[in-house]
């Protein structure tokens, strides 16, 4: 068999991390299989379907390098080949025109409440001949009896009654197809072997099901995934933080990270936590999802993305760091190489924008000492400490690791203090309290001037408050 895969996003909005989850699922099944990734817009709700949103999710797609196979296929394009499906359900009387009144929908389904029963369409017009000439909607003829089995990949077997199921509306009295029209249509069209998608969905499936069976199509698979949960156990929404993937690009998250992330979010392999993509494709099985719903925890992306900054090529987080450099108004290319500036922060941040920010003073003299490192380093005798280390540094021959190393080692001895008295002063004065790698490294990479200029700044500021 060839598997086949889709993603059907509405849309509605920008792409969610429920959604980018739903999509890495089912790309990670077609690579894994060798098979064929679909994306599909569904797009028939044409009042909240915007461009603007494709784009978006097209956007997002790309940057977690979700490629698609085929499409995007659009639902708006095909309304011409759901017609042609609908008349040819009618001509078999597998489905039929309802003219009923709204007031008469409304009065059943009122008195189907009184008497504590699941609203549902009471099968009116299934044997009367309403004219295609009157206004009406089109409604599947749902078997009566019997009932519909979902082997679902992940959720097991789930079995519905017909019974509780109703004649469902295909057909809008506008000519409009409805959502699980097109959904069955598609996925048939497209060959789909596997439906995976949001347990949201699984109360559409046995209808879907019912429908393809109708026409003698093949029911593909399907597993549906649980849904991401915030926190505090409701549904993952806004008020819980950033939930389009988008967001995550500006926050200084690597793409791998985040795809790290979302598999993890409700699938597993043993215990293992970081996944390159490839490895992700090699591993990934439908049986690995879990049943029960996930919840999103930003400290653990957190903690991938370290992971991914540490362990990245310096190159390519100097290309993703550039940005995020620009935002803070920096010119990386005016000061020590990137590249060098990132092997010697990059244990110490977890996103991009963290790196960003502890890496500006290699770039630019920073306004203002973080008071609390400041009132630790610049104790009384601090000045004297940074002056006798400025004169060592400023007549250096060669500004090196070793020799800047050594120049502050002499001013120890020189002076006849501990280590520290010399260089927290110093680490203070030349980063401003920004975390920071070994002295001599630190101050290589930011210069000798800028060194001998932050160090009078330094005892400038301790002068005039003592
Ligand atoms: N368009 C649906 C949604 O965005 C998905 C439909 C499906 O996967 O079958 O939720």
């Amino acid at each position: 068999m060839t598997i086949r895969t889709r993603f059907a996003p509405s849309p509605t909005g920008y792409l969610h991390v429920g959604g980018a989850r739903t999509a890495l699922f089912s790309w990670l099944f077609a690579r894994r299989h060798g098979g064929k990734f679909v994306l599909r817009i569904e797009d028939t709700d044409r009042e909240r379907s915007t461009q603007e949103s494709v784009n978006a999710i097209l956007e997002g797609m790309t940057w977690l390098g979700l490629e698609y196979d085929e499409g995007p296929f659009y639902q708006t394009h095909r309304f011409e080949r759901y017609n042609e499906v609908v008349g040819r359900l009618l001509d078999k009387g597998l489905a039929y025109r309802c003219n009923c009144s709204r007031e008469r929908l409304d009065g059943i389904r009122e008195q189907q409440l009184a008497r504590k029963e699941k609203p549902r369409y009471d099968g009116h017009c299934r044997d009367r001949a309403v004219s295609p000439d009157e206004p009406h909607v089109i409604r599947f003829r749902n078997p009566l009896s019997g009932d519909v089995v979902v082997d679902d990949l992940v959720r097991g077997r789930v079995v519905v009654g017909n019974a509780e199921l109703d004649d469902l509306v295909i057909r809008r009295s506008d000519g409009s197809p409805t959502y699980n029209l097109t959904v069955f249509v598609d996925d048939h069209d497209m060959a789909i072997s596997h439906v995976i998608r949001g347990d949201d969905h699984l109360n559409n499936t046995p209808r879907q099901i019912n429908m393809l069976r109708a026409l003698d199509w093949d029911v593909p698979h399907y597993a549906h995934v649980p849904m991401i949960l915030g926190d505090d156990g409701a549904r993952l929404s806004k008020r819980h933080g950033a939930v389009s993937v988008m967001q995550y690009l500006q926050d200084g998250y690597l793409p791998e990270a985040l795809l790290n992330y979302l598999v993890r979010l409700g699938w597993s392999h043993g215990d293992q936590e970081i996944f390159a993509v490839d490895e992700m494709i090699q591993l990934f099985e439908l049986d690995g999802v879990n049943r029960a719903p996930s919840a999103f925890n930003t400290e653990k992306l957190r903690w991938l993305n370290q992971q991914y900054i540490k362990d990245s090529d310096p190159a390519r987080i100097a290309h993703l760091l550039s940005s995020h450099l620009g935002d803070l108004g920096i010119d990386p290319t005016e000061g020590p190489a990137l590249t060098a500036v990132i092997e010697a922060q990059r244990e110490r941040a977890s996103t991009l924008i963290e790196l960003a920010e502890i890496s500006a003073f290699y770039y630019r003299d920073f306004e203002s000492f973080d008071a609390k490192a400041a009132g630790k380093a610049f104790k009384a005798g601090a000045d004297d400490a940074l002056l006798a280390a400025r004169t060592r540094l400023a007549g250096l021959g060669d500004w090196a690791r070793e020799a800047i190393h050594a120049a502050v080692q002499a001013t120890v001895d020189e002076l006849g203090v501990g280590f520290g008295k010399v260089a927290m002063p110093l680490r203070v004065a030349i980063t401003g309290g920004a975390p920071s790698p070994d002295l001599d490294l630190t101050l290589f990479l930011v210069g000798r001037d800028a060194t001998v200029r932050r160090i009078d700044k330094a005892i400038e500021r301790i002068r005039s408050t003592q």
